[in-house]
């Protein structure tokens, strides 16, 4: 494999951007070796600016589920872009996406779009504080809610990538609001809850954890969220800025039928453009300014690009018979695939799947929380990893971090993919 042109970029890159890259989780520093610059991509497959293609399992992190460059979404975006593409006024674009957000999701009262998920996270949490008129959020121990302040403690994705446990920046009194409860372990918030009676302004959650890998929630843990934080009188926000439009129409609330009063979403509602959006019940959001007193704005914030990149992801979704059953199975046949490959190897595994979600780790025991997360084998994730790579397969660069399947990974694909498993040798 050559990869002379990514690894020239590379060095370029490092002279102007801080480790060469502008999120960090894309640095290949948890698994050793330089990041691959891509130069295009068409349904599953990358190619890089040496020319080599790769079958991706990164999706740009979640937002591709129709695969790359869609022939609908990259024709809708060039009749849109000759329009211009911002004005800081309102576009119908901005409704036709909202309209189809709050048909698709329960519950979707009212919905205000950003232009990440960070943003969104960090407002759902001041709308919540607002409405309670509570200062304390729970938070669980490896999920990502983004970069804001309050959240940079025990967060997954990069962070426990690179092993950072707690940012620098971030003074005590950001989080001194912020509980931390071990994921899936109901018990540890109904002590919480207890320890901070009428404190609690939310309970922010991954419905699915995406971000320490994937962690399916266990049986009742939702619905016991849900009725704790209706017995303490706190919002329950469920984060589906990784789970909305890729676990089921209505996201990870519908797929395990709790219903939260806050959602959050990003990533497929952009369909691959910068995009955050919050929403909820109704009279929750119309506390969100110009109504109420909550303040949050954004230059480009509704953008017309974004707005319909996202619409017309979620069109497509919508208007494809099967579409998340054929997902199911394609996954499916992926994990039982990377389930007999990886079994021919004498090494404890798990592979852990919701839907188009999945991640392997090294490890014997079950993974369902950070704690179990972190006892996986990183050398060996990295072998893997770059074994793979080798093999023109790409997935994240991180144990941390979940695969993606796409509509657009067809047999041939998790065929090739498998194999590849197949051949991995210690
Ligand atoms: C990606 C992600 C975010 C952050 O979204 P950005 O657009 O990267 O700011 C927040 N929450 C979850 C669950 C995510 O997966």
């Amino acid at each position: 494999m050559k990869t002379q042109r990514s690894e020239e970029l590379f060095a370029k890159a490092c002279r102007l951007l801080p480790g060469g890259v502008n999120s960090p989780v894309r640095s290949f520093k948890a698994v050793g070796g330089h990041p691959l610059f891509i130069r295009s991509a068409q349904g599953a497959i990358l190619q890089d600016e040496d020319g080599n293609t790769y079958i991706d399992y990164v999706g740009s992190w979640g937002p591709m589920i129709l695969g790359h460059a869609h022939p609908a979404v990259t024709a809708a975006l060039q009749e849109a872009v000759v329009q211009s593409v911002s004005f800081g006024a309102p576009v119908e674009a901005e409704m036709r996406l909202a309209e189809v957000i709050t048909r698709m999701v329960p519950g979707m009262g009212k919905i205000r779009m950003v232009n990440s998920g960070t943003e969104a996270c960090m407002s759902a949490v001041r709308l919540a504080r607002a409405f309670t008129r509570k200062s304390k959020i729970l938070k669980f121990e490896g999920c990502y809610h983004g970069h804001a302040d309050a959240f940079l403690v025990k967060a997954g994705s990069g962070m426990s990538t690179l092993g950072i446990p707690n940012a620098a920046g971030v003074p005590p009194a950001a989080v001194q609001d912020t509980i931390i409860v071990p994921f899936n372990n109901l018990k540890a918030v109904e002590r919480a809850v207890d320890a901070y009676k009428n404190e609690i302004a939310a309970i922010i959650t991954e419905p699915v954890a995406g971000n320490m890998g994937c962690i399916a929630p266990a049986e009742h843990f939702l619905a016991g969220l849900r009725h704790l934080c209706d017995e303490a009188g706190a919002l329950l926000i469920f984060d589906e800025v990784m789970t909305g439009f890729r676990l089921a129409p209505g996201g990870a609330a519908e797929r395990f039928g709790i219903q939260p009063d806050l959602f959050t979403f990003g990533k497929i509602i952009g369909g691959g453009l910068p995009v955050g959006a919050y929403g909820g019940r109704a009279e929750i959001m119309d506390l969100v300014a110009p109504v109420g007193p909550v303040y949050q704005a954004g230059t480009l914030s509704g953008n017309p690009l974004a707005m319909t990149a996202g619409f017309v992801t979620l069109q497509v979704i919508r208007q494809t018979p099967g579409f998340y059953e054929k997902l199911e199975e394609q996954s499916h046949y992926l994990e039982s695939g990377l389930r007999e490959a990886l079994g021919a190897l004498s090494v404890p595994f798990q592979i852990n799947r919701v839907g188009s979600m999945l991640s392997v780790h090294f490890t014997e025991k079950p993974v369902m929380d950070f704690a179990s997360a972190r006892e996986g084998d990183n050398v060996f994730f990295r072998k893997f990893f770059h074994h793979m790579l080798q093999a023109g397969i790409y997935l994240p660069p991180s144990p941390y971090e979940a695969w993606f399947v796409s509509a657009l990974h067809e047999r041939e694909h998790l065929d090739r993919t498998i194999a590849a498993a197949a051949s991995f040798r210690l």
